[in-house]
């Protein structure tokens, strides 16, 4: 399948599926996603709540938790000699290993959450350090204060000996992307790292990572619910609907001209300043569906205002690749809908 860029890929998803076995029945929380990140560029996913963006990020290092199971596609890493297909490995693979925490770093949602509350962040900078570059512990230290100093904590090496509950949510997140970035990985995966954080301090760490992106050369795949954070970070963009990516195209043809309904009404949703002042925004009517219950046809269907009756609610929506490679699954595009509508 083509995509709508022309660097090198590093990781291509393809045909992923990843369930979870409830009383009620299967949930397929990811069901059968594309996705490319290209060296050096960034890629953000998005799509609202349950929509699988994050099990998606979760299944790259393999790390969704019972009773949740990838059942299905490749995840290929290019970044060595020899690409190979991160789902084919052992989990005692000493290239599992180096991925998780080595070429990927991974921060998340609740930065304090994710740090040990009993240890301080310079001894959990230093252990991560010393796994993944094999340094002593003097030299390890060292590189922590290097690091908690590139990512913007005043007095580092004071810092370095505090525990998490004693920094902020701002400074905790700022550790996370430190121990994230401590083996010079070449790809960033961020899953909504700035959502528990105030706005200024948001800014900042998305600042943060532009600036160690351009320094490191890495690429980011950032996922978000917030398309102002997609029209600040983004090269190319996915977005996400009951576990299926509906549309990928660069962050400039997302903007300017939107393919599918659900990405029309997410953009019609947000207020453009001196635009939206004093004037109800529209919302997407509805809420997504549960997803043991997903809707026959198109999943989209019963909230789309340019649903199609006869068509939508009964056949699953090609996914149609536009030329420059950027895609849409959607019936609206499909030569038979156009030929409908001559
Ligand atoms: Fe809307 Fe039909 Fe397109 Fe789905 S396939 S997004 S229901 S027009």
């Amino acid at each position: 399948m083509s995509e709508p860029h022309s660097a090198q890929p590093l990781l291509e998803i393809s045909g992923l599926k990843t369930g979870f076995d409830t009383y009620d029945g299967k949930v397929p929380a990811v069901d059968g996603v594309d996705l490319t990140v290209h060296a050096g560029k960034t890629l953000c996913v998005v799509g609202e709540s349950g929509c699988g963006k994050s099990v998606t990020a979760r299944s790259i290092l393999r790390l969704v938790d019972a009773p949740g199971r990838i059942e299905g596609g490749t995840i290929t890493w290019h970044g060595d000699d020899e690409p190979f297909d991160v789902l084919s490995l052992n989990h005692d693979d000493k290239r599992l290993q180096r991925l998780r925490g080595g070429d990927i770093g991974m921060i998340f949602q609740e930065p304090v959450a994710s740090l040990l509350p009993l240890r301080t962040v310079g001894a959990q900078l230093v252990e991560v350090i010393r796994i993944h570059t094999g340094m002593d512990k003097q030299a390890a230290r060292k590189r922590a204060i290097e690091l908690l100093d590139e990512v913007g904590i005043p007095k580092p090496e004071e810092r370095v000996d505090a525990y998490p509950f004693q920094l902020s949510g701002g400074m905790c997140q700022r550790v996370m992307i430190a121990i994230a970035l401590c083996a010079n990985p070449s790809l960033l995966i961020a899953d909504e790292p700035t959502t528990a954080l105030d706005v200024t301090t948001q800014a900042r760490i998305l600042d943060l990572i532009r600036r160690l992106q351009a320094e490191h050369h890495m690429a980011v795949m950032f996922i978000t619910h917030d398309l102002g954070v997609v029209a600040e970070l983004a090269d190319e963009v996915a977005v996400m609907y009951l576990g299926k990516v509906v549309e990928r195209a660069g962050v400039e043809e997302i903007f300017a001209d939107p393919k599918h309904p659900y990405t029309r009404q997410l953009l019609e949703s947000v207020p453009v300043l001196g635009r939206d002042r004093g004037r109800d925004l529209p919302t997407i009517p509805g809420t997504v569906p549960n997803p043991l219950h997903r809707p026959k046809g198109c999943s989209f269907h019963p909230r789309c205002s340019e649903a199609i009756a006869g068509r939508c609610d009964i056949d699953e929506p090609p996914e149609v690749v536009f030329d420059g490679g950027r895609t849409a699954q959607c019936v609206l595009y499909d030569d038979q809908t156009e030929g409908d509508r001559a």
